[in-house]
């Protein structure tokens, strides 16, 4: 029996997606060959390739903007020092809202200075710093649009001249945005996309070329750019997959449509999270991400209750991130609302019972 999978990632794909990708492995496209078994330079995956990238701007309103779309390796943590080899000439400012923007700093104190603008870190990034402001000498802003182990989502971004670089490592594709506001956007492609190991990079070119020191090759997003996203071997499988989750996603309303699921999905947990004595949310409520919504128990002696429940109804991947404990329930865009139904209502009979 299919589990309601609430997995922080890798995690929920469409199972269509499953099925279709499952075919190709098979049988591509009624070719005799299986997608694991074709060159990367064939027509059949340039012409994925290609329609990946191109979809990936569609979706995100910026085709014919300036932006180039890249399907990249070594995940998001890679673009960490990837955007800072690139951009980060003498100093660049950073928000710092979790665990993810700690180690985007980390790595690009390698490059260069980096200034906190602010930090949320006082109170266990449970709220997304609001004031601040981004000096002017910045080279780049970065900032991480949802904190995946905290539960919070920037809601307003700040509106600076410099280039804004955003991680939307788990809430890319599910809220509309006027993406022409950032310069660069990276995600690893497992919390909303597709599978792990490939990474979604968005640049818009006229940021790049302008900091002095040699990039290799494989850092180098120009590089990427000038070989249409195939300098090397990409991950063929899972940009397949990748792409056939953006068609679901055109498909089925696109962006704006996950949006109004995501939103409803999130209605229904928070306000269970608020009425249920039982239970207390984790991130500030102007904060709260539709994605990742983070909560405790008021009463840590039920917990051995209720993970049973939830396991014995057939849910998946409910167990909060180690450094904020207690339960964490990843809501992307092909998590169905059944399935949140399935924990609320669980979480009502754990009222019921104690
Ligand atoms: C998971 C995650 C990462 C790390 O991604 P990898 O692909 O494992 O490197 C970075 N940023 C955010 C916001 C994430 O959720």
């Amino acid at each position: 029996m299919k589990k309601h999978n609430f997995s922080a990632g890798p995690c929920i794909l469409p199972q269509e997606v499953f099925q279709e990708a499952s075919q190709a492995i098979l049988d591509f496209d009624n070719s005799g060959l299986s997608i694991l078994e074709i060159s990367h330079r064939s027509p059949a995956f340039v012409a994925v390739m290609e329609e990946a990238r191109s979809l990936a701007l569609e979706l995100l309103g910026l085709k014919d903007k300036g932006y180039k779309a890249l399907f990249l390796q070594g995940g998001a943590s890679m673009q960490f020092l990837m955007a800072a080899y690139n951009l980060l000439e003498k100093k660049a400012a950073y928000l710092n809202t979790g665990t993810w923007s700690t180690k985007a700093i980390k790595e690009a104190k390698l490059f260069g200075e980096v200034v906190e603008v602010a930090s949320s870190k006082d109170q266990n990034f449970n709220y997304i710093p609001k004031s601040f402001s981004v000096p002017d000498d910045a080279d780049y802003f970065h900032c991480t649009s949802n904190n995946t182990i905290f539960g919070t989502q920037i809601k307003d971004f700040p509106v600076t001249s410099k280039p804004m670089v955003c991680d939307m490592s788990s809430d890319i594709f599910s809220r509309e945005l006027n993406f022409s506001n950032f310069d660069l956007i990276y995600a690893g492609a497992q919390k909303n996309m597709g599978p792990a190991g490939t990474t979604l990079v968005v640049v818009k070119e006229e940021i790049l070329g302008k900091v002095s020191r040699a990039i290799p090759s494989m850092m180098d997003y120009s590089v990427h750019i000038g070989k249409d996203s195939m300098f090397n071997t990409p991950s063929v499988y899972a940009v397949y997959v990748s792409l056939l989750t953006l068609r679901w996603i055109k498909a089925n309303g696109g962006i704006k449509a996950m949006q109004e699921r995501n939103d409803k999905k999130a209605e229904v947990i928070y306000a269970e999270i608020d009425r249920n004595p039982l239970f207390k949310g984790f991130a500030a409520r102007e904060d709260r991400s539709p994605m990742n919504a983070t909560f405790n128990l008021t009463d840590d002696s039920h917990k051995e209750q209720f993970d049973k429940m939830w396991k014995e109804a057939g849910v998946n991947g409910l167990n909060g991130h180690r450094s904020v404990g207690g339960y964490r329930a990843s809501m992307y865009n092909a998590l169905p609302l059944e399935s949140v139904q399935v924990v609320v209502d669980l979480m009502k009979e754990l009222e019921r019972k104690v």
